[in-house]
């Protein structure tokens, strides 16, 4: 489907529109500053014609002041759109703001649509006419509140959205999804963001003072957008001495909490150190995908290569699970690996496996390999469920104690039977007399 996305400055009145449009089918959340909103994509239909509405009002990035933040977000939404609507307060006339987002969209050549918002009656009309200046055509008096003009301007919206959509094949459903690029200090995270997103892509203008931490930037992989999540910290190089370790875990955390999926790059021309082993563990224990990247394979000893293989498998053993990727972040080599990485673990995190398949195999597992008799009694499995996914949780009711050793056993098996490459798996146990 076509998509749409409506974008312009905080309180111009984005939501309201998008509201119109969605019919208060969608509850549109209050926007909260700082969180990137799950949900910013909508399927929506108006005059017949069915597209896909993109609401930048949650996209709160944290980019240096408003005004980057509101070009960053106009960026991400024309890459991600076949046609912008592009909402300004009439009350207000045009604002520098709106002058930076108008140049963008021209760069864009793709079709915008100008609303004039709170146009609230027709003695107001001609605040909108102020808005010819910006050098978009005509601007479309609306008022989202009231409903005034919003048929028309919707009507005009629909007319130069394109019958093809030339974007949605390269986008998941309800979105891009979202990374946290982790590892301790110096393994080459900022050097492979700086490789993967590009310089073009950095439209943060730097004011002293005002930044605030966590900018989320959306980085094209294989042409497929994804959202790399916390990146400030990254592209900032942070000098601590005290307690760098510390705050670099709290940091890591907070990043892998926001994400989907966590790549842990890992400095290949040193040996593996328990920090690495830490960060890995983190992404575990939150419960996202992973994926394991191998960096700095430019500079390797020539003698060191011929074991090195045999010694990360070593390293890996507890997550030989995750997908691994060999790259330098420097020469670019095998960076074209990492999309499709990261949609193998994905993949695996989303499974859902059915009951009656889930049953059926444990029954013949548990009946092939039963739980060794401890104390004269054996316990049994019962029944097994899928309570959730993302990652896949299972619950086991059994009629004793399980111990750790077959719990891993049915992991493994589990792993091996349904694959899961990347994706953490819990298990959980309920007994049952
Ligand atoms: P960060 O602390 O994880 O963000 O690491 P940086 O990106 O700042 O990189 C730390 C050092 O490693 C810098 O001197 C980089 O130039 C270097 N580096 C990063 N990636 C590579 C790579 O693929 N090959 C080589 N040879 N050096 C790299």
């Amino acid at each position: 489907l076509p998509v749409l996305a409506v974008i312009g400055r905080p309180n111009v009145g984005k939501s309201t529109l998008v509201n119109r449009v969605l019919g208060h089918r969608e509850a549109v959340v209050q926007d909260v500053p700082g969180v990137t909103r799950d949900r910013v994509m909508y399927p929506a239909e108006w005059a017949g014609r069915n597209f896909t509405l993109i609401d930048t009002g949650g996209w709160e990035l944290d980019v240096a002041g408003m005004a980057a933040s509101v070009a960053k977000q106009a960026e991400i939404a024309v890459e991600l759109a076949d046609a912008v609507m592009f909402v300004v307060d009439a009350t207000v006339g045009p604002t520098d703001t709106d002058e930076q987002v108008v140049r963008l969209l021209r760069r864009s050549g793709k079709p915008v649509v100008l609303v004039a918002n709170k146009v609230d009656s027709s003695m107001q009309e001609a605040d909108a006419t102020t808005l010819w200046s910006l050098g978009l055509g005509q601007p479309w008096p609306v008022s989202a509140l009231h409903g005034r003009g919003s048929g028309d301007v919707l009507d005009e919206a629909i007319r130069v959205l394109p019958e093809v959509s030339a974007v949605a094949d390269r986008m998941p459903e309800g979105g891009p999804r979202r990374v946290a690029l982790v590892g301790r200090p110096n393994v080459g995270k900022s050097s492979l963001l700086n490789k993967l997103a590009g310089n073009e892509r950095v439209v943060v203008d730097e004011v002293a003072g005002t930044t605030r931490d966590p900018v989320d930037e959306l980085i094209e992989l294989d042409g497929k957008p994804w959202w790399f999540v916390d990146t400030a910290g990254i592209r900032r190089r942070v000098h601590q001495t005290s307690g760098a370790d510390y705050y670099a875990s709290l940091r890591t955390r907070a990043a892998l909490e926001k994400a989907e999926v966590g790549v842990v790059l890992v400095d290949a021309s040193v040996p593996m150190t328990e920090q690495d082993t830490r960060v890995i563990q983190q992404v575990i224990d939150t419960g996202r995908a992973l994926v394991i990247a191998y960096n700095k394979w430019d500079i390797l000893d020539e003698d060191r290569r011929p074991y090195l293989e045999r010694e990360i498998e070593m390293d890996l053993v507890q997550v030989q699970w995750a997908p691994r990727v060999n790259l330098s972040a420097r020469t670019g080599w095998h960076t074209n690996r990492l999309s499709k990485a990261l949609d193998t673990a994905l993949e695996s995190w989303d499974t859902r496996i059915p009951t009656g398949r889930l049953n059926a195999f444990l029954g013949e597992l548990t009946a092939g390999h039963p739980h060794p008799v401890r104390g004269g009694r054996q316990p049994r499995i019962l029944f097994a469920t899928q309570a959730s996914n993302r990652p896949p949780r299972f619950v086991i009711f059994a009629t004793g104690f399980i111990e750790a050793g077959y719990r891993r056993f049915i992991e493994n098996r589990l792993r091996e039977n349904f694959g899961f490459t990347g994706s953490p798996i819990e298990i959980s146990v309920r007994v049952r007399e």
